[in-house]
């Protein structure tokens, strides 16, 4: 296990969400937040799962309420299943959870390289105003894009 600084975790995912809040509400990537049926978020998920030739068994991809965070309940990774809560049932709420479930637990730099790297490949996000709206929200990029 790698050593973390629990503290310096918690301002990573609070800079990370609340960046995903601003970011994904633009219009031009309101199809990335949009609900969508659970059979078309498997469907990305088998073709993200496949393209990347993840060696691990792809997580169970299913609805649920999720987990308590900050107040509110939010969906999860936890290795076997994807747990997509009722306001995250989103292509960018599975692109962040399949970024966990390809080996990174954290919102670390790792994880941010692979959710980078998905959102521009799987959800055609443009990867300079990405990076320039995450610089902009404080997320911690890999030194690569900083
Ligand atoms: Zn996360």
């Amino acid at each position: 296990m790698p050593r973390t600084n629990p503290h310096k975790q918690a301002v990573n995912t609070r800079m990370l969400y609340r960046f995903e809040d601003i970011f994904f509400e633009k219009k031009h990537y309101k199809y990335l937040s949009k609900k969508a049926s659970l059979k078309k978020l498997k469907t990305l998920a088998e073709h993200v799962w496949a393209t990347e030739q993840i060696h691990k068994e792809m997580p169970t991809i299913q609805f649920g309420k999720g987990v308590l965070f900050a107040g509110q309940y939010v969906s999860f990774c936890n290795g076997q299943v994807i747990e997509l809560a009722p306001h995250q049932r989103d292509m960018v709420t599975l692109l962040h959870e399949l970024a966990h479930a390809a080996g990174n637990y954290l919102h670390n730099h790792k994880f941010v390289d692979t959710y980078v790297k998905f959102l521009v490949k799987y959800g055609e996000v443009d990867k300079k105003e990405l990076l320039e709206t995450m610089k902009a929200h404080n997320v911690d990029l890999p030194k690569k894009y900083k």
